[in-house]
């Protein structure tokens, strides 16, 4: 498809979201809808939680610190922001940056599915637990970050599972969308903290490397 088609999508799925008044409590908290920004034929897609102050001011994601810190990491493998795309589960600001309630992710879920499909991506780097859960419900960041997976999945039966509180992945995810998955801790979790701060950047540096084999 012609990244100017792909763009059109993009728009129409970002009016699509406003009018289908998706989470109007959070709408109504937010300055904006922050949608997600990038290159819409990017092979990498990178997914957060959901914006921030920053973010929300400036209605795009990751620009505050953890988003320089995600630069930095592109940049130490040769990419720029432009060369990838970058959203979030949640596309609008929690008050107060609380953590993005089940009913929330669940919400936005079958847009994320639908900006997946339009993009269609190599590779999904998810930032953080909450992003990885959406797809790796039963898995835990601190035993499979760095580790790509590859799985079939149905954001929008995930997301019917979500609300119902259940966990795992929908049976019904055979007939999904494939995708390689990389699990990888949320910059912002990793700024302060030494230790993690190194997993994260070395974890980040496999990317080329994951996806040169699924190129090759
Ligand atoms: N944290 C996120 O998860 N997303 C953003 O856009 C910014 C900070």
């Amino acid at each position: 498809m012609p990244t100017v088609d792909k763009q059109k999508l993009l728009d129409e799925l970002r009016e699509k979201i406003l009018r289908d008044k998706v989470t109007p409590k959070l709408k109504e908290t937010a300055t904006q809808l922050v949608f997600g920004e990038g290159n819409p034929d990017a092979e990498l897609l990178f997914i957060g939680e959901a914006p921030g102050k920053n973010e929300d001011i400036q209605g795009k994601p990751f620009i505050g610190a953890a988003g320089k810190f995600l630069n930095e990491m592109l940049a130490m493998v040769d990419l720029k922001r432009e060369d990838v795309y970058i959203t979030n589960i949640v596309k609008y600001r929690p008050p107060n940056n609380r953590d993005p309630l089940p009913d929330e992710k669940a919400a936005f879920l079958p847009y994320l599915q639908t900006q997946l499909e339009i993009i269609q991506p190599k590779v999904v780097v998810t930032l953080g637990r909450h992003s990885m859960n959406c797809f790796l419900p039963d898995l835990q960041i601190s035993k499979i970050h760095g580790q790509p997976k590859r799985i079939r999945i149905n954001m929008r039966n995930q997301a019917e599972r979500i609300k119902q509180g259940e966990t795992g992945v929908s049976p019904e995810s055979s007939h999904g969308v494939a995708i390689v998955i990389m699990p990888l801790f949320h910059p912002a979790a990793a700024l302060y903290n030494g230790g993690m701060r190194q997993t994260l950047i070395d974890d980040f540096a496999k990317i080329p490397i994951v996806l040169e084999k699924i190129n090759s």
